[in-house]
């Protein structure tokens, strides 16, 4: 994951506690704030294919919505310019977006077909 375990029992609070925003903002900074306000937003979408049973997580940005791979890769361009070229960050505020959801239980469901999972992952998979 890319939270320890001491930040996914903080994260994973129902309330944030003053403190618990201060220290997660003093770490990840805007990242955080665009995070949580993401996941406040119902932003992230789990999907769940049949018959392959697999599951894609989505995090709707502003322009478009974003592939996110937990804990390893987004199809935004912060990902690619800061995390895979510059190596300022391991992640995106999608990913951390993406994680706080899973840790809360807190995102949108849907289930869908294999045949509408090509489709949308030809849109998904654009990494302009
Ligand atoms: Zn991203």
């Amino acid at each position: 994951m890319i939270l320890s375990p001491y930040e996914e029992k903080r994260i994973g609070r129902t309330t944030l506690s003053q403190s618990d925003i201060q220290y997660f903002r003093n770490r990840y900074g805007k990242r955080f704030i665009r995070a949580l306000r993401a996941v406040e937003e119902d932003k992230v979408v789990q999907y769940h294919f049949f018959p392959s049973d697999s599951i894609t997580w989505i995090v709707k940005g502003s322009a478009r919505q974003y592939l996110v791979i937990p804990d390893t890769y987004c199809t935004c361009r912060s990902f690619y310019q800061d995390v895979v070229i510059a190596g300022a960050y391991k992640f995106c505020y999608h990913l951390l977006a993406q994680s706080i959801a899973e840790i809360r239980n807190q995102f949108t469901a849907r289930k869908s077909n294999d045949a509408e999972r090509r489709i949308l992952y030809d849109k998904w998979r654009r990494t302009d």
